[in-house]
């Protein structure tokens, strides 16, 4: 199947209290055990890269990549671009076949991230695109973005109401207290505030920073209302540990394509776990 826009899977989610897992992949591996997953389970799904994904890889690469591993499949697969800082990189994703992008101007004031948000959207709209905007910062480190808990900024209803009305996006990524990277401390979440967001609005809401929270606190997130579930650093700690844990096992095999296997399988039960837990299950 082509890749898809993703805004019929993310207001299906909302309307049925779902929430469609995206998942940052960093390779063509990760990419299969992404398709796997979303085949096993019948759930749509959103394919996400970072900016440094795309630097390794190269935007074309990355497509290519995504559409083969999509070609087969039976399910709505979408290929989003995480966190957009540049807008001349957005638009070439948006040129070269992404399905869908993310600007990411949440570190400038509420007027400049409306401007440059609202360019985005115009480009993409053209091509048929979604995007997704974001207010408030959501705090952790995400490639070269570094946000300090301190300085992390909760979005509130009014000020969500307005950016997307203003800014034109399809979808946003509200910040309430979740981060990126490792939690080291448990999170203070405002699982009301995204409620209300939710009740107030009529547009998807994207939860960041999904690594390490507790199930209960995943599904309360997904009952309160988020529609998009993103999950990165999971994936990297996953990976590496299945490809240690085999080859610990197996240290004098020296068998690569069972090593590869390993990450596979491991990334692929463990997202086909987070699609059950989200609710995506049998909604494709
Ligand atoms: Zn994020």
């Amino acid at each position: 199947m082509p890749l898809v826009n993703p805004m019929p899977m993310l207001e299906k989610a909302r309307a049925e209290g779902f929430c469609v897992g995206a998942f940052n992949v960093v390779d063509y591996l990760s990419i299969e055990a992404v398709v796997e997953a979303a085949e096993r389970k019948r759930a749509p799904v959103i394919i996400q890269t970072s900016s440094a994904t795309i630097k390794r890889f190269g935007i074309e690469n990355i497509v290519t990549m995504t559409r083969m591993a999509a070609a087969e499949s039976t399910v709505p697969i979408c290929l989003h671009l995480d966190h957009g800082t540049d807008v001349s990189v957005i638009k070439e994703a948006i040129e070269k076949g992404y399905s869908s992008v993310m600007i990411d101007a949440s570190k400038l004031a509420f007027e400049e991230n409306i401007a440059v948000s609202k360019e985005v959207v115009e480009a993409a709209h053209k091509a048929g695109l979604a995007v997704e905007g974001e207010i408030g910062l959501v705090a952790g480190v995400e490639d070269d973005i570094v946000v300090n808990a301190e300085d992390a900024i909760y979005t509130t209803p009014e000020e969500a109401i307005e950016f997307q009305a203003r800014s034109g996006v399809d979808f946003l990524a509200a910040a309430i207290g979740t981060a990126h990277g490792f939690y080291k401390v448990a999170p203070k979440l405002n699982i009301d505030t995204l409620r209300e967001i939710r009740v107030k609005t009529d547009f998807p809401l994207v939860v960041h920073g999904g690594t390490g929270l507790p199930t209960n606190i995943v599904m309360e997130l997904v009952e309160a209302g988020g529609a998009k579930f993103n999950v990165s650093t999971q994936i990297k700690q996953t990976y590496i540990d299945s490809m240690y844990g085999y080859i610990q096992e197996k240290r004098d095999e020296y068998n690569i394509l069972k090593v590869l296997d390993a990450a596979k399988q491991g990334l692929a039960d463990m997202i086909a776990e987070y699609m059950t837990i989200l609710g995506g299950e049998g909604k494709a």
